[in-house]
């Protein structure tokens, strides 16, 4: 099972300001079933619950943090509470985080900055911006750009990866074992980022005899830093198109049409990519093609995610 750190209002928690929640039903009922929630709230815990708002002031560059009626500076105890919530977070093995957008701690971009009472702009919430310190090459997201389905598939598409890849590295004792993990790998690595996918590649054939720790930890650095790159529909056509080539002799004169038409209907974003993989996968099982089965692009997440499900996933 996953686990996520997630802004605590999200899950419905009764915590902001005014002490109402905002539960986010695709996090709590779609990833719910895969995942567990380690919440957070740095708000609640350096006010409590209900409170005065807040917003973010900058001073000469120095962000402070001012309730909006009072007027009082709150800068100290703000960045207590973050750095409280900052460490449980670090101390479970979480593999993304969800926050909540616009609010001063959480928005990812989109928090608004005053200088006085004038609007500077939309940047991250001071606890967002903590977050993307900390974890470098990490599923981070806010819930109101998981709306678009494009960054929703990429999104959970690196989350699981990323969880399997902490996995790997906590229990592997063997060359075989990365061997058979970038195996599994090699199309969707290439669907991100085609010179990471040759760059893993070479690391995992270990011309250089290294130890499998080195190998293992240069491996998973640049495997994070690929599945964090997004995927885009002419990388995916490109990475369909090399699959078909696995059934070149095996397909059928009308299958062979059949599929190619589907990747061009694909492209042209008239199907959605769900159509398209499940034909590779019914002729990978006709013809048996277990190097293709095996494949996590082809299944990258639970299916009952239906995230390949909508034309506007791709772009
Ligand atoms: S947005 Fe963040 S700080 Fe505000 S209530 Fe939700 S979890 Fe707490």
């Amino acid at each position: 099972m996953l686990k996520i750190a997630v802004s605590a209002c999200l899950l419905g928690e009764p915590i902001r300001y005014d002490k109402t929640g905002q539960r986010d039903r695709f996090i709590t009922d779609k990833l719910g079933k895969y995942a567990s929630f380690i919440p957070f709230c740095p708000e609640h815990l350096a006010f409590g619950t209900p409170r005065e708002t807040i917003r973010i002031v900058l001073d000469n560059e120095r962000k402070k943090v001012i309730t909006v009626f009072s007027k009082n500076d709150v800068t100290q105890a703000m960045n207590d509470a973050i750095a409280h919530e900052l460490h449980n977070i670090q101390s479970e093995e979480i593999c993304g985080i969800i926050l909540k957008s616009k609010s001063p701690s959480c928005g990812l971009g989109s928090t608004k900055y005053y200088s006085g009472e004038m609007s500077e702009g939309k940047k991250d919430g001071l606890f967002a911006l903590t977050c993307k310190e900390h974890f470098v090459d990490f599923p981070i997201e806010e819930e109101a750009r998981l709306i678009d389905p494009w960054l929703r598939e990429n999104f959970v598409m690196q989350l699981f990866a990323y969880h399997d890849a902490m996995r790997l590295q906590k229990k592997i004792k063997t060359m075989q074992e990365l061997v058979a993990f970038h195996t599994a790998y090699k199309f969707l690595l290439q669907s991100k980022h085609e010179t990471n996918y040759r760059l893993l590649g070479k690391i995992v054939a270990n011309h250089d005899k290294r130890t499998l720790q080195e190998i293992t930890q240069e491996y998973i650095a640049l495997f994070k830093k690929t599945i964090a790159t997004k995927g885009s529909i002419s990388k995916t056509v490109n990475v369909l198109q090399h699959l078909v080539g696995f059934f070149k002799k095996e397909l059928e004169g009308n299958e062979k049409r059949e599929l190619h038409l589907q990747i061009e209907e694909f492209r042209d974003e008239i199907i959605p990519l769900i159509a398209v993989m499940s034909t590779i996968e019914f002729l990978a099982k006709k013809y048996n093609t277990t190097y293709l089965l095996g494949q996590k692009f082809l299944n990258p997440y639970p299916k009952d995610l239906s995230l390949r499900s909508f034309i506007q996933e791709g772009k």
